[in-house]
Formats: structure tokens, sequence, C-alpha cells
């Protein structure tokens, strides 16, 4: 295979790796030689060749094979200083000439940013009261004028919408301004790439790349507390970033203050620009992306019903996060169009048995004591006492209300949790509450106060 008829093939990967890594980091490198079953491509650098080796080399592999080749290994080498450069890009195919050359552009094939996903845009991310703040800054750092405050720093619980907002300031900025170098990647794979320049002696490369970009976002960046020598780099990076006024966005599952082993100079300096957390969604959050989700499936399922009611049950149900919800939705959408069915409430519950058991809070007995008794003003240890007076008689009957209400235990077991007590004195205080509820509006709004607490 020569060089062009790969320069044909390679096109092909432009839909699994993206228009944009297509461009930096496999259009540039070239066939220098297939070999019995081994592929070998002449790359720009080593720092290059790494990259596109760890990222791209089963992309590659697989096209290969695609196209009838027996490769089982792809390499990736510098070629040597004496060979003229000029000759090499005679031969490659028909490209581009000028812009690749200039140090710019040439520097911007070394970025070693992780990939974007395409499907993190700020078109696709539903704002509700919980990220509405997180979103309003996002938005700003994204429009890329003047830096206001630096750094941004998101954070927030796991899929509550950090790496995707990341994303869409990212994608934002290409689009309106493609010339800026943005950077973006974990936090671990800036560790990875500082080790791996301490070990290959390329430090001053490392530095270099990481002080020219215009914008620098790290994700996840809670993953470097701990790891001294990774944080001391980062410091100083973040340093020279921020003195010469550029950007930079970091995202941790956790307020700068509260990251453990987290040197007391980076925790500062995070907290000099904009700290702001997305909050734990909330009902019509959810139902609001639940809805956009669905919107999607239905052109990719066409024909495909979804009952009414199903969405605002799982909007209600699975309250852990947004990761967890949008993958309900998905094996809802794909089952039913496997079954050929209209996505019901039942189908729901069948098909997701799993995940709502999952998403139900374990609420225990003793929360319920605790909070009941904090509620009414008396001692936790008067719950399971055995005092009959009734200002404490009639917590506790409300106590043994609401985990009947709230909890799975029979009555049995919760006898045994209020002090060994029969399952007909449990029987007792629940009716009595029932009936109360029937007229006693005070404790009808003590009992939905109570029940909003328990569950959050
Ligand atoms: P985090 O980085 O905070 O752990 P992600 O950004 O990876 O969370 O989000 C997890 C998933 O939930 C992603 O698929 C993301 O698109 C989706 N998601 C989170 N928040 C929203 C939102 N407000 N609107 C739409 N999708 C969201
Ligand atoms: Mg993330």
């Amino acid at each position: 295979m020569t060089n062009e008829a790969w320069g044909k093939l390679r096109e092909d990967l432009i839909k699994r790796v993206g228009r944009n890594n297509y461009t930096t980091w496999i259009e540039p490198i070239r066939l220098a030689e297939l070999q019995g079953s081994v592929a070998r491509f002449e790359v720009p650098t080593s720092f290059f060749g790494d990259w596109v080796s760890r990222n791209f080399s089963d992309h590659i592999l697989h096209q290969l094979n695609a196209s009838g080749q027996d490769v089982s290994r792809v390499e990736f080498f510098v070629p040597q200083v004496s060979q003229p450069r000029a000759v090499r890009a005679a031969a490659s195919a028909p490209a581009k000439p000028a812009p690749r050359l200039s140090r710019r552009a040439a520097n911007d094939e070394e970025l070693p940013g992780a990939t974007l996903d395409a499907r993190f845009t700020f078109d696709s991310f539903v704002v509700g009261k919980p990220n509405e703040l997180a979103h309003a800054a996002a938005r700003r750092v994204a429009e890329g004028g003047p830096v206001t405050f630096n750094p941004l720093f998101l954070y927030g619980g796991v899929g509550l919408g950090k790496t995707h907002l990341m994303h869409a300031i990212a994608h934002e900025l290409q689009v309106r301004q493609p010339d800026l170098r943005v950077l973006y990647l974990s936090a671990e794979q800036f560790m990875y790439r500082f080790v791996q320049a301490l070990r290959d002696k390329q430090i001053m490369d490392f530095k270099e790349i990481f002080r020219s970009v215009d914008v620098l976002m790290v994700d996840d960046v809670q993953f470097i507390a701990g790891k001294d020598s990774t944080q001391e780099e980062f410091f100083h990076t973040f340093n020279a970033l921020v003195d010469q006024n550029k950007q930079i966005i970091i995202s941790a599952d956790r307020a700068p203050g509260e990251i453990k082993d987290l040197e007391d100079r980076i925790k500062s300096r995070l907290q000099c620009g904009l700290v702001v957390d997305l909050h734990p969604t909330d009902y019509e959050l959810r139902l609001g992306i639940l809805q956009q989700k669905a919107e999607t499936y239905r052109q990719q399922y066409p024909g495909l019903q979804i009952a009414p009611g199903v969405l605002d049950f799982l909007a209600h149900r699975i309250t852990t996060n947004v990761r967890v919800l949008e993958g309900a939705l998905t094996r809802l959408f794909a089952f039913a169009s496997l079954v050929g069915r209209e996505i019901t409430l039942e189908l729901a519950q069948d098909c997701l048995a799993d995940i709502l058991r999952a998403s139900d809070r374990k609420l225990t007995i003793e929360e319920i004591q605790r909070k009941v008794a904090e509620h009414y003003n008396i001692r936790l240890s008067d719950m399971i006492g055995p005092k009959r007076l009734r200002n404490i008689a009639r917590p506790r009957q409300v106590a043994m209300y609401l985990a009947k209400q709230l909890t799975p235990r029979s009555l049995p077991e919760i006898g045994r949790r209020f002090g060994g007590r029969d399952h007909t004195t449990i029987m007792h205080g629940v009716k009595k509450i029932e009936e109360l509820m029937a007229t006693d509006s005070q404790l009808n709004d003590d009992l939905n106060l109570l029940k909003r607490l328990l569950q959050g």
C-alpha cells in the first residue's frame, strides 16, 4: 500500500475521530512503509507520535484492516533530521501547503488536549435553577471577551454537567475564534503528560506547550490532590497563564477549600476567580432534560410512542444524577424499539427495575425518628422510651406513621425499632394519625414538611 492509497483511505476516519482530530492528528502523518503486518507512519515529533499512538492507533489499525490489509501493529517514528524536509513534503499527498508550516499552526498540532464530545454543546444543555449560574458563567467565558474572572471554577457532584459545560465552552470558542488555542484536558491527563515529559526529558517542551495556550481547561482537578510534583507544575502553569491574562477554567467535584491534600496556595489561587457550583438537579430540570433527550430519540426511532406520564415518572423517581437519567431513557428506547412496543409506565417499570431500585433512597427509621424529634423538640430517646405524655406520644405516633409510609419495613420491624413495641401498638399509632389527618390541618402541615425534609 502506498501513502497515496492511505491518503484516500484515511478519510473514513473523519467519522470515527471527528473533523478536528482528523486535521490535527491524522492528516499530518504519512505512511512510510508497510512491511509484513507492521505499518510504519512518519510523524513530525515524538510527542506527536505518542499522542497519535495512544489515542488513534486502534482507529488506524481498524481502517487498514477494513481495507483488506493484514496489519497487526502500527508504529510511529520521527524521520532522521538529515532527511530533507522538502522531499517529504513533495512525496506526501497533494496537501494544503503554507499555513501548516507556520510556527503557530505547527504548535497547534501538538496541543495534547482530549477529544471533545460533539454532543456537549450549549444547545443541548438544559438550563434550570440548579445550574443557571454555572451556565451563565460558562456562556460569558465562551464569548471570549476580555478576561473578567480567572479562573472560572465549576464544581458539583458527578453527572451534573461540569464536563458538558466545559466542552460547550471549547466548542463555542472554536466557532467564534478559530485561531484561539484552546486546550481542554482532564487533570489526570495533565499529570500523565507531565510524568511522561519528565521521563523523556522533554519538560521544556511540556512547559512551552502548556504556557502557550490562550485558554486552558482542566477537568476534575481534585485528581491532582496529594500528587505533589504535579501540583507544583500545575501551580506554575496556572500562574504563568494568569500573568498573561489567559483564561483558565477548572472543574472539580467539590469547592476548592474542600479538596483535601491540595496545597493552600493552590486553593487560594483557585478561589481568586469566580467559583460556582452546580446544585443537585430538581424535578423540573430532570423533566426538561428527559424531554429534550426524548425528542432526539423520537427522531432516531420514528414511530415509537411514549405514553403520557412516563417522563414524569422517571423525573420523579431517578434523582441521583443526569448520567443515570440519560442511561435509563436510552435503555428504555432501545428496549421498546426491540420489542416493538409503546413505552408505557409498565414497560418502564419492568425494563428499569434495577435502576429504579438503586435510586430509591434508603430512608431509615432512625432518620425519621431523629427528624421528627427535632421538629417537635423532644429528645430522640423519648421516641423509643416508655413515656405516655401526649406531647411525646403524639410525635412518636407521627414517626410510626412516617416509618410505615416511607419505608418498606413491616409493622413488627418498626415495633422493634421503637423500643421493642408490639406490632399492634404501631398499627394503633398509624391509625390514630390517619384519623387526625382528616381534621387537623396543623398535623397535615407538619407531615408534609417532614416528608419533604426526609425525602429531600
Ligand atoms: P460531570 O462532568 O459533572 O460529572 P457530565 O458533564 O459528564 O457530568 O454530564 C453527565 C451527562 O449528563 C452527560 O451526558 C451530559 O450531557 C448530561 N447532562 C448533565 N447536565 C445536563 C443538562 N443540564 N442538560 C443536558 N444534559 C446534561
Ligand atoms: Mg466530568
